[in-house]
């Protein structure tokens, strides 16, 4: 029986295995991570992050052929194949500091393999990681022992939060990069088997290493890239009159475009698409590739820009202050359908709206109060910018109040801003909030999802993205 083994039980990790698992009965599948808490609420009913469908994947298949565990060591020596999917946020301090990945986890973990293997492995680079790793991983792996083999693969992963495990279950492609050597397209070859027992086989690409890596970065970069014109885009219609959905209809009907992923919002968030564009800016200028580091860094400034823009709407609408004012702010995760806030535009917003004295009331049905805060008292780090938002003092964080209904959030605001997409936010009775709102009502959709001409008629005043403002 093939043993493979994950280190790192994150939002990757955990869901790329379970559905491994799941699709490989004969393959036994163990994650490993060093974090008690997490390997715990994956053994438990409550896992550790929300993902729809992955409850019922880790059901059918815990206990049986998928393992957690926090004996790294042990699980690690009897693998054929570990996948290493440990975070590799942006390195916050020395050389490269606010653009390099920190790759003190990774190391961490190579060295760890390295100390205790006593067979030959695939090492599966599943993190998003700089091109050229897999070198630097070599020389780790290899420092303790020349009998010991070991290939080395990247194969990242392209799932998107919310969405994972339909797009584990379907992936657009799979990708595994290799040395060009007869044992590397062996390993290359072993990974290939693992997946063509559910992808088709004209979806798994394999390419060499170094353009696998470079992949990962390249996909992040494009699609931010994407929001980012998007979102430069709105801000021209609202300058013009124009109305962004009309032009991105318009725009994505061209099938060399297309129309997904097209839409206007209060900006990008999420754990990869800053870190991976920062990344890609450093190894373009330690390239001397300058202006190619200028054209990926303008797509976070854009970023940035979107967030600043939207809470200076509000704060002008609402007559240039929101000071005293209860504003209810309806979703934090940065996006729907996951309780993820890493670098959610929700944060820049609220500390925007709070470093001009408003009183929030915040509501995300995935969200909890002691996240809310420690993400919004957390320290940012100003990568290059001048326009980034500060973060909340604490006596800020005071006039921060978190509950668990849209209702009760809305319940005497002056304003509502809608940083999330959740379903459950395009259903609520907007004249029941109406009423119980102070008056004028004002409503600022980050994420164009109401119908603007039907909240209008309720009476509110509304400011959607990229589109034409009240009368
Ligand atoms: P995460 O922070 O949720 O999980 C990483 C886990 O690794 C943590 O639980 C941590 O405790 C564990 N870990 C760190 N060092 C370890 C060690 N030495 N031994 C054992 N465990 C260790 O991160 P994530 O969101 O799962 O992302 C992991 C990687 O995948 C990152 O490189 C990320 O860029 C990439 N990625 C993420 C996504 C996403 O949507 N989150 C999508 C594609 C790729």
């Amino acid at each position: 029986m093939v043993k493979i083994c994950c280190i790192g039980a994150g939002y990757v990790g955990g869901p790329t295995m379970a559905v491994i698992a799941l699709k490989c009965p004969k393959i036994e599948v163990t994650v490993v991570d060093i974090s008690v808490p997490r390997i715990t609420a994956w053994n438990s009913d409550q896992l550790p992050i929300y993902e729809p469908g992955l409850d019922e994947v880790v059901k059918q298949c815990r206990g049986k052929n998928l393992f957690f565990s926090t004996d790294v060591e042990k699980h690690v020596s009897e693998a054929d194949i570990i996948f290493v999917s440990v975070n590799t946020p942006t390195k916050t301090q020395g050389l490269g500091a606010g653009k390099a990945a920190d790759l003190t986890y990774w190391e961490s973990a190579a060295r760890m393999i390295a100390n205790v293997s006593k067979s030959d492995k695939i090492v599966v680079e599943k993190s998003t990681v700089p091109v050229k790793t897999a070198e630097a991983i070599e020389k780790i792996l290899t420092h303790n022992s020349k009998e010991i083999k070991y290939q080395i693969l990247s194969n990242p992963e392209f799932l998107a939060e919310g969405t994972a495990i339909q797009d584990l279950f379907n992936p657009d492609r799979v990708l595994i990069g290799g040395r060009e050597t007869p044992d590397g397209q062996k390993a290359i070859q072993a990974l290939k088997d693992v997946y063509a027992h559910w992808v088709p086989e004209d979806r798994i690409i394999t390419t060499n290493l170094w353009s696998a890596e470079l992949s990962k970065l390249a996909a992040n970069a494009f699609l931010a890239q994407r929001i980012s014109s998007v979102n430069a885009m709105s801000a021209l219609c609202e300058a013009t009159g124009a109305d962004v959905t009309q032009v991105c209809h318009a725009v994505g009907k061209d099938s060399r475009i297309g129309s997904r992923f097209l839409n206007a919002s209060v900006g990008f968030g999420g754990s990869c698409f800053q870190k991976d564009i920062l990344n890609l800016i450093y190894i373009c200028e330690c390239n001397g590739l300058t202006e190619v580091a200028n054209y990926w860094k303008q797509v976070i400034k854009v970023n940035d820009y979107q967030k600043n823009r939207f809470v200076n709407r509000i704060v002008s609408s609402m007559f240039n202050t929101v000071s005293g004012k209860k504003i209810a702010v309806l979703g934090f995760a940065f996006k729907k359908d996951t309780g993820d806030t890493r670098e959610t535009p929700a944060i820049d917003v609220c500390n925007g709206l709070l470093g001009d004295k408003a009183r929030l009331s915040i509501y995300d049905p995935q969200v909890t109060e002691d996240q809310i805060r420690r993400d919004l008292s957390m320290n940012k780090f100003d990568w290059d910018h001048p326009i980034h938002l500060q973060p909340a003092s604490p006596s800020a964080v005071k006039r921060v109040n978190v509950v668990w209904d849209a209702y009760q959030a809305t319940k005497d605001a002056h304003g509502v801003c809608i940083l999330t997409e959740w379903d459950e936010y395009k259903t609520l009775d907007y004249q029941r909030i109406y009423d119980n709102m102070q008056k004028p009502a004002f409503i600022f959709d980050g994420r164009n999802i109401l119908d603007g001409a039907k909240l209008r008629e309720i009476g509110f005043i509304v400011y959607s993205i990229g589109k034409p403002l009240d009368p």
